[in-house]
């Protein structure tokens, strides 16, 4: 049976709309494929862990939710995070202290905050940084830095602040920097931060850490100065004067301290500091003079080589007394014009300086 011409045209029509249709379609299947990355870019999907995933309830609103003129304009944000910077500044710079000495004491915050944004290099690391990693070292010499055992070593500093009240802040920084515990003993570890002295071996003991702060403090130190110890020890001494200049000479008379404390200080980085063998009595004439000088055994007398060789201007603090009772903790101090002076400033209990046969 032939189509009639009706339905030929019919059949015609048909099949225009369909070849419309397919146009239709092929040209929205091209723009979709331009709206999506073609699949290989994707990312690949990760699956949330569990404890990421909350019901749709507990999400929090989408940030268009926030009427924008809620939004704190970029001056308010800063303001707003201001005194949370200057609250770390002062939880490192002021370990905690009881409540009622600070508030009796309100001039001393500003004071604090005053000084340490006036010297930007010195400011301490904000406290859980300095738990993870050591501070950013930007120093000219050798200053070992580690988180290790932070807040003991926070601790021994606030005692000698605020129970001895040396509130010198610089000597209170060094303090706090160099790890008491690199320098005992592994039987003593546990009493590294302790208020005590504590055996280091052969008889001799590391000072008790007030005792350290305040004699560093009598020398006025500062990176320019020249400093000779007698009686090495450990080393610690002499890591904290490092915080203050890199020109450290330290004398022991004990071999294997002398040996054992070079070599504990090499290995921790303290690679300024300058040890010797000897009887200190007679103080270390080649590298002499020096601006400061600090005895850490007590003698009978001022051994007479080492006023020879203190500076004009300069000090030096000794034990002086008999073995095993109560000495006098001494500050001498040479003019100018070379005259000396003497203090006598409390009493203190150091091991004999001892004399070589
Ligand atoms: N400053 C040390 C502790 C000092 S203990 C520290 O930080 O660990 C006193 C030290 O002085 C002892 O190690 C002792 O052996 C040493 N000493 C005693 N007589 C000395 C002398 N004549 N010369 C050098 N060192 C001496």
């Amino acid at each position: 049976m032939q189509p009639s011409i009706r339905h030929k045209s019919v059949l015609f029509f048909n099949q225009f709309v369909l070849v419309l249709e397919l146009l239709f379609f092929m040209v929205l299947g091209g723009c979709k494929e331009q709206d999506h990355p073609p699949a290989e870019v994707l990312p690949p999907v990760e699956a949330a862990p569990s404890a990421e995933l909350r019901p749709a309830e507990k999400m929090p609103p989408p940030a268009e939710a926030i009427p924008s003129s809620e939004l704190p304009t970029v001056k308010e944000t800063q303001k707003q995070v201001e005194p949370n910077i200057t609250e770390t500044i002062l939880s490192f710079a002021r370990p905690p202290a009881e409540p009622n000495r600070l508030a009796s004491d309100p001039n001393r915050l500003p004071a604090e905050i005053s000084q340490l944004m006036a010297e930007p290099n010195r400011l301490p690391v904000e406290p859980n940084r300095m738990e993870r990693e050591p501070a950013p070292v930007e120093l000219e010499w050798s200053h070992p830095r580690t988180g290790e055992r932070i807040s003991e070593r926070r601790q021994m500093v606030s005692l000698i602040r605020d129970f001895y009240r040396l509130t010198e802040p610089e000597v209170l920084e060094a303090m706090g920097n160099v790890p008491r515990h690199w320098f005992v003993t592994s039987q003593e570890q546990s009493r590294a931060y302790a208020d005590m002295p504590l055996p280091i071996g052969q008889g001799q003991t590391i000072s008790q850490p007030y005792i350290v702060a305040y004699m560093t403090n009598l020398l006025e130190l500062n990176p320019d100065k020249k400093v000779l110890e007698v009686g090495t020890g450990s080393g610690y001494q002499a890591a904290v004067l490092t915080e203050f200049t890199p020109h450290v000479y330290t004398i022991e008379i004990v071999e294997p301290l002398a040996k054992a404390a070079a070599t504990r200080l090499q290995r921790r980085g303290y690679k300024t500091i300058e040890t010797k063998t000897a009887d200190g009595y007679w103080g270390w004439e080649e590298k002499g003079p020096f601006d400061a000088i600090i005895v850490t055994c007590a003698a009978d007398h001022i051994p007479p080589p080492l006023i020879k060789q203190l500076k004009p201007t300069g000090k030096m603090c000794i034990p002086v007394g008999g073995p095993f009772s109560i000495q006098n903790l001494m500050l001498i101090s040479k003019n100018e014009a070379g005259i000396v002076t003497s203090q006598s400033l409390m009493p203190v209990t150091f091991v004999p300086l001892v004399r070589k046969k």
